[in-house]
């Protein structure tokens, strides 16, 4: 079909790596002003297909038109000469560089042109501008690596929008945004359509596509199953073109009978980070921390584990006290972590999947400083199975593996640790909604068998889905505790947004 709107056309796209086939004939189009929503399950092809467009990769066949003309990228800077710029799922930053510099990598403003000079001073003060109209609470002088996952994709977002003159293409942007910040961004795209911008945008949260979308391509299988105006068939029809199947419940039930307290913490105090925190979660039962980015969920977990030494409190542990701030002996007491960053806390990407899953208890796979490769292939067979691990093969590199998967490899590493107590920090973060539903299932399996779970997450939908109980922090604290079944959204967020004047607690 062809369509004399639009400003971007790939047509019949075809590509394979290493004989899979990963794209087989898909087209898309999109319109100046209009935001095309792009979705699908881990896997489907989405990212590929706009690597293709930003000239990333190259197509096998097919063709890329800008207002009718043929063209092809041979690398990323010609599509960026075509003013085609690309919001990366995997976050491309310049860690040892500032969030002005990297907004205006390549094209910073010259003091002085033929010495290129960069005017450090317009530079920042540019940037400073411009995340002060986006709403991004960013200080341009900060270097990248002290930044959360969240600000870094803030700063992902405000260099795209200067790099991006015809189609912006957001891959996942918000996977790692609090409700807050994905609002701001959602003003931003509607500012960005009214520049003229064909905006391509990849989500795996179809609740957040009512509030931008204009159109929607469907992709399972490296195939466009379906495209459209959004609202034109429901979310339900979507998700069952995504997965292929009918998604019976996103939230599974759970099974879990309460049992004694396993974790207790009382006046836990981190200064400057989170202060007087007390809380005790019990075998079986799924406990939820709400709250917005920068509120001290994180830093809470992590110290919670070990990886940092509190400034007062304590924290018990099947009725033994942990004083030593030591992950080692905390993953010896039964304590596992999920981190919100799983690639660069978690995972060794370019390892199997089988040592990253036996790495937290090496030594039941040791004998006379040997490590038996042939059980720890046995384990990682019985837990790819436990947990429906795909794909199903010990060898596969975990740099290779969708989101989803790599984050039940993490979980199978602590069930294979015989940890009893989970600390899961944003646990579904860039997981689509059938792989999420995995995760919740595996996470029941766990409680069900006695574990205790402490799950902080910036999706509500999922906390009201999963956790029995809510605690809300709010600048290091906590300031409430909300029955699941009871509360709302709203109430949840009324508790952790932060009042106007209100002092830093910690
Ligand atoms: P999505 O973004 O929809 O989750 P991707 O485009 O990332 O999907 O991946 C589609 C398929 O292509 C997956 O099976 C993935 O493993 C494979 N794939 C993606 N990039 C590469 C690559 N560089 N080499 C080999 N396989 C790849
Ligand atoms: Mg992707």
């Amino acid at each position: 079909m062809t369509d004399d709107q639009a400003a971007l056309e790939m047509r019949g796209i075809n590509k394979s790596f290493a004989g899979n086939t990963v794209l087989a004939d898909v087209s898309l189009s999109a319109r100046a002003g209009e935001v095309h929503a792009l979705v699908g399950e881990n896997g489907a092809g989405k990212s590929t297909l706009m690597k293709i467009l930003a000239g990333v990769y190259q197509p096998d066949a097919g063709e890329i038109l800008i207002d009718g003309q043929r063209i092809r990228f041979a690398r990323p800077s010609d599509a960026l000469r075509s003013g085609i710029a690309m919001i990366y799922q995997e976050l491309s930053l310049a860690p040892d560089l500032t969030v002005a510099e990297n907004i205006f990598l390549g094209r910073e403003p010259l003091s002085f042109a033929l010495l290129r000079v960069v005017d450090r001073r317009e530079m920042n003060t540019h940037a400073a501008g411009m995340l002060k109209a986006y709403g991004f609470k960013l200080d341009p002088r900060a270097s990248i690596k002290r930044l959360s996952a969240a600000d870094r994709q803030l700063v992902e977002i405000t260099r795209a929008t200067v790099e991006a003159k015809r189609v912006l293409v957001m891959d996942e942007p918000t996977s790692s945004l609090t409700a807050h910040e994905v609002e701001d961004l959602f003003h931003l795209i509607r500012e960005l359509k009214t520049r003229g911008l064909a905006i391509i945008y990849i989500s795996h949260r179809l609740e957040e596509l009512d509030f931008i979308a204009d159109r929607v391509t469907v992709l399972r299988d490296g195939r466009a199953i379906y495209s459209g105006v959004w609202g034109e068939i429901s979310r339900a029809e979507i998700i069952r073109h995504m997965a292929g199947r009918e998604l019976k419940e996103i939230f599974p039930p759970r099974a879990a009978a309460r049992g004694e307290t396993r974790l207790r913490i009382t006046n836990l105090t981190r200064k400057g980070k989170f202060r007087e925190v007390s809380l005790a979660v019990a075998a079986g039962e799924v406990v939820g921390i709400a709250g917005l980015a920068g509120a001290g969920r994180t830093e809470l977990v992590e110290t919670i584990f070990g990886a940092y030494h509190a400034d007062g409190g304590e924290i018990v542990l099947d009725g033994s006290k942990l004083d030593k701030a030591q992950p080692d002996l905390s993953v010896a007491h039964g304590l596992g972590l999920l981190t919100e960053d799983r690639k660069r806390t978690g995972l060794c990407l370019n390892q199997p999947l089988a040592s990253n899953l036996t790495l937290a208890n090496l030594r039941a796979l040791t004998s006379n400083w040997r490590l038996d490769k042939k059980r720890e292939k046995a384990v990682a067979a019985e837990h790819i199975e436990r947990l429906h691990i795909r794909p199903p093969d010990p060898d596969k590199t975990v740099a290779l593996m969708s989101g989803g998967n790599q984050q039940k490899v993490l979980l199978a590493r602590w069930l294979f640790a015989d940890s009893q107590v989970f600390l899961l920090d944003e646990p579904t973060r860039g997981v689509d909604v059938a792989a999420r539903s995995e995760i919740y299932r595996a996470i029941n399996r766990l409680a069900e068998r006695g574990a205790a779970i402490v799950m902080v997450s910036s999706d509500l939908p999922e906390l009201l889905g999963m956790a029995d109980r809510i605690l809300v922090m709010r600048r290091g604290r906590l300031v409430a505790e909300l029955d699941a079944r009871q509360t709302t959204q709203e109430e949840i967020l009324r508790h952790a947004a932060v009042d106007q004047g209100e002092q830093q607690a910690a």
